[in-house]
């Protein structure tokens, strides 16, 4: 099982800092191995509006996790990768987008991030109980079998195609922050004047608290579980984090983590968080993604060469590099060793 304890430890310190009060609308589930809250300021509507938005609101998430899983045999993600090399699918508009989406993030990302890496994702198996150290024979295998140019998304015809067997699409870099997006979108079309939508690190936040006051959003120190790298009020604009302390195993002192670097097949080093601020929650959780595998020399050069995102960054020295609005803060090195 996923580090669910740690996960909810997370959630919390993000939204600590935003809750005092307590007028806010707010409720938690479990929905894509993780913990997913939404909070919501009530403005003038009605009670029954408020709740109903919000219940439907994890309706959409929970049907991006249906389509999108890999756990789920019956999504319609594993029946893209059963049918890899064998037939296009016909997919829902949904699918389709993040699909596009992602290939979209690993062309700009000159492939750092790869949607394809599920079969190096089912080899280290990282989160789960059956993690293990594979061997570079094995390694070597399934890095032949990553290469996001082989899936042929056919807009027209609504299907995803993966050209090769045993190839396999993994999109758990970017649906939590896809399915934050359609939820925020929900949640503004019914009225909705503000609220913060997070699936795990993936946090999108629109409008403001009743009174126009504005949300609050704490950073997760990588090394002080519970504790905060930096607070920061992130107006309409999506953060996700990704870091080496979410998912990982240790052996012999050496921290093995969920976020595979495509080249080399081994979690990528060099940096251990990564915070991107972002119109678009998609966007901010496939480039947390992408900026940790690069490393901090290529990804401090994408984050300044892109000012539409702002990187808040760890190296694994505790050294922190930032761009944007996150330039001007200050934040404390961080101890890391491991
Ligand atoms: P995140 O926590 O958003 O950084 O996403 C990590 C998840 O993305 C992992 O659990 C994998 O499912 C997937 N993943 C790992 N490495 C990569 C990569 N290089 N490109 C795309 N997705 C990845
Ligand atoms: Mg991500």
């Amino acid at each position: 099982m996923r580090k669910k304890y740690f996960i909810a430890a997370l959630i919390l310190a993000f939204l600590l800092p935003s809750c005092g009060g307590g007028e806010e609308y707010r409720k938690t589930r479990e929905i894509m191995g993780t913990y997913v809250t939404i909070t919501v300021a009530r403005g003038e509507l009605p009670e029954m509006v408020v709740r109903g938005a919000v219940r439907d609101a994890f309706e959409e998430i929970e049907r991006v996790d249906r389509l999108m899983s890999t756990y789920k045999p019956e999504s319609q993600l594993s029946e893209i990768n059963r049918l890899a090399g064998i037939a296009p699918v016909k997919v829902d508009p949904e699918v389709l987008e993040t699909v596009r989406d992602a290939l979209d993030v690993a062309r700009r990302t000159d492939g750092a991030f790869d949607p394809t890496v599920g079969p190096l994702i089912r080899l280290w198996k990282i989160g789960s109980e059956e993690a293990r150290l594979p061997t570079s024979a094995e390694i070597e295998k399934a890095k032949e079998l990553v290469d996001y140019r082989q899936v042929v998304v056919d807009e027209p015809a609504s299907t995803v195609y993966i050209k090769k067997k045993g190839m396999a699409l993994d999109l758990g870099g970017i649906a939590k922050g896809y399915a934050s997006d359609l939820a925020v979108s929900l949640l503004r079309k019914r009225g909705l004047t503000g609220g913060i939508v997070a699936v795990a690190g993936d946090i999108k936040f629109f409008g403001t608290r009743d009174g126009g006051r504005p949300w609050k959003a704490g950073i997760q120190h990588p090394r002080r579980e519970g504790g905060l790298l930096a607070r920061l009020e992130p107006g309409d604009a999506a953060m996700s984090t990704s870091g080496d302390y979410e998912r990982y195993f240790m052996k012999d002192g050496v921290r093995y983590h969920h976020i595979i670097d495509p080249a080399t097949g081994l979690p990528a080093r060099g940096l251990i968080s990564v915070t991107v601020l972002s119109k678009e929650s998609y966007l901010a959780d496939g480039l947390s993604t992408a900026l940790f595998v690069m490393g901090p020399v290529r990804a401090l050069a994408f984050a300044r060469a892109h000012p539409e995102v702002e990187a808040l960054m760890v190296t694994s020295e505790g050294r922190v590099l930032a761009t944007g609005r996150f330039s001007g803060m200050d934040i404390e090195a961080v101890e890391a060793d491991n």
